[in-house]
């Protein structure tokens, strides 16, 4: 991984400070480690902005003469949102139509990893992958699921019942054509199989 160009230890010293304004006592015991813990855990958090999608595909495309539909189901991701910094979490799920080329099948949860190791939001980050595997496959179409829980919600107490949010993107293939999208939903929905 690249070093973050702010450098470690940039955070640390506003997280120190950041303890006394929430009430703390930065030097306290328990704390004397956090603020420095904090940057650590802050720069691999959002270390997907010194990530690169040709450093992450790293040209893992071959031809293969295959037009089936490609899932990758139950993805974990873990990000922050944009509006708290707090967690958010859950599982995407990814599929394509191959035209020419198909992709290494790891290169894709290290895409999500990519863009959820970034501040985001649920919908953008669902959009990003959808995109990028477009522009990098040129495949007939790209179907993206992401459900996901947010803290945000869940901790501060508002819209519980919301907290499980679901988002899509549907390209080419998969907004055009019902059966494609059908299909897709069929294989995310397709628990106990045996996988
Ligand atoms: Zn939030």
């Amino acid at each position: 991984m690249l070093e973050p160009e702010s450098g470690e230890g940039a955070i640390a010293p506003l997280i120190e400070e950041l303890l006394g304004r929430l009430g703390e006592d930065p030097k306290r015991d328990g704390l004397l480690r956090t603020p420095e813990r904090v940057d650590k855990a802050l720069h691999f958090l959002t270390s997907g902005y010194q990530m690169k999608v040709e450093d992450v595909l790293n040209g893992a495309l071959y031809d293969v003469k295959y037009d089936e539909m490609v899932v990758v189901r139950d993805i974990e991701f873990f990000s922050l949102c944009e509006h708290h910094m707090l967690p958010f979490y859950g599982k995407m799920h990814v599929a394509y139509l191959p035209q020419k080329k198909v992709i290494g099948l790891s290169k894709i949860p290290r895409l999500v990893d990519m863009f959820a190791r970034r501040l985001q939001i649920q919908e953008r980050l669902t959009q990003e992958v959808a995109q990028t595997l477009m522009e990098a496959i040129e495949p007939l179409g790209v179907g993206v699921i992401c459900e996901a829980r947010h803290f945000c919600m869940m901790m501060r107490g508002v819209e519980k019942q919301h907290s499980g949010a679901m988002t899509s993107a549907m390209l080419g293939g998969f907004r055009d054509c019902k059966e494609t999208r059908d299909e897709f939903l069929a294989l995310v929905n397709h628990r106990n199989n045996g996988f």
